[in-house]
């Protein structure tokens, strides 16, 4: 608990969250998927951390040590109490990255027999098919790739059956971060554990809109992001059931001193998102299914992506034929945030892996845009978001037709 109960700032406080009005002037925030902004409360829990209980959670034999380590194993209660976990499972990371590679990292050691054999779409994350691709060339990984339709939906017979020829490791996400569609991913765990498998479950994405119930579940590792729920940058969590003993051979580094504000601002974040996610959930849905409303009336020949009947609440995916993604984001970016795909393939412009898995074709995928909703978005900001994507879409076309 903090040492001190005065107000620890100051007269001036050093943060508050943005007036509606400065926030009104910044373009309307649709990329969710990308990144949250920090939820107001959470930063108030982040900075008393760093400035009322900067103690070191390992020097316990200090009171300000003690104070850190109470804030630490807080944190890690409210971590397990979102996904309904034991809070001995929870071990702290810097991200999903590196959880993900933990994870891989510790189910490839734990197999006895050889070859390891790994199977998964090619719709996981990068870090999922970077960390596998680690494993193939480190320990000799086999990979067996899952079929998907053109909706990203997993072809469970072909599951079935590779489980039945010899799988140590299935991974599945939850939510696809591009186009949203969702896995029933407890439902996998459960076929996978029957057939002696192991299950990575990255819930990067789902975790703040999607119930898991943890206690409940064959899952073996579980993965989430404390900056894709509303919570600060370089904080996250591997959650399973494997001992954490086992993990500080795989991460000879760790345990340093843990990154306490961000693990703080990941509990909070958790600890909203369990009271706050049913609610959350329903409204960012609603919101979502009136800007889809809105984009297909306004623009003829609008393709939605992804499993519509079963996806994220706040994706919204779309491909515009005849009008160039770069060319519809170059007109409406003073308007709103928005992205062509996953983080890193728009940063370097490579094509979409999740798109080419899923059978787009070229001139769809060229117009793809992926809208993400969030916890902080107005239906004025939609009405506005919709109206510039509209216009800039019908400007796009008529230049083109123009040439
Ligand atoms: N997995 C998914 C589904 C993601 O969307 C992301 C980030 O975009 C990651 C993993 C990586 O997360 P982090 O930034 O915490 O390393």
């Amino acid at each position: 608990m903090p040492l001190s109960t005065k107000a620890p700032l100051g007269p001036e406080p050093l943060w508050k969250p943005h007036p509606r009005s400065q926030v009104a002037r910044l373009p309307v925030y649709l990329d969710h998927h990308s990144t949250t902004p920090v939820d107001p409360r959470v930063a108030k829990a982040v900075i008393a951390a760093i400035m009322e209980t900067f103690g070191n959670p390992h020097a316990t034999e200090n009171a300000y040590g003690t104070a850190a380590s109470e804030l630490l194993e807080l944190a890690r209660k409210k971590v397990a109490d979102l996904v309904l976990a034991d809070r001995s499972w929870v071990s702290f990371t810097s991200g999903s990255t590196e959880a993900i590679r933990l994870a891989v990292e510790h189910a490839c050691r734990q197999a006895t027999d050889k070859p390891f054999r790994i199977a998964l779409t090619r719709l996981e994350h990068r870090a999922v098919l970077d960390a596998v691709q680690h494993a193939a060339l480190e320990h000799g990984a086999e990979i067996t790739w899952l079929p998907v339709d053109g909706a990203g939906r997993l072809d469970r017979a072909f599951l079935t059956a590779a489980l039945r020829r010899g799988v140590h490791l299935v991974c599945v996400m939850a939510a696809n971060n591009e186009i949203g569609t969702v896995y029933p991913v407890q439902a996998i765990a459960a076929e996978a554990r029957q057939h002696g498998a192991a299950m990575l479950v990255d819930a990067t994405q789902a975790a703040g809109l999607r119930e898991f119930r943890l206690n409940e579940s064959e899952i073996d590792y579980f993965v989430i992001s404390s900056h894709k729920l509303y919570g600060p940058k370089g904080a996250g969590a591997l959650i399973s059931t494997a001992s954490p003993v086992s993990w500080s051979s795989i991460l000879w580094a760790r345990p340093g001193t843990p990154n306490l504000p961000g693990i703080v601002g990941l509990g909070e974040a958790c600890r909203l998102a369990a009271n706050e996610r049913a609610e959350d959930a329903r409204r960012i849905a609603s919101l979502r299914d009136w800007l889809q409303s809105l984009l297909v009336a306004g623009i003829p020949g609008l393709v939605v992506n992804g499993a519509t009947e079963d996806r994220l609440e706040n994706n919204l995916h779309i491909a515009l034929p005849d009008a160039p993604n770069d060319a519809v984001i170059a007109r409406t970016q003073a308007i709103v945030a928005v992205s062509t795909g996953s983080a890193c393939a728009s940063g370097s412009h490579q094509p979409s892996h999740v798109l080419q898995a899923i059978g787009l074709s070229a001139d769809l995928q060229d117009g793809a845009l992926r809208l993400g909703l969030g916890r902080f978005t107005t239906l004025p900001e939609i009405d506005h978001a919709a109206a510039a994507i509209i216009s800039a879409v019908a400007d796009v076309r008529s230049s083109m037709t123009r040439q």
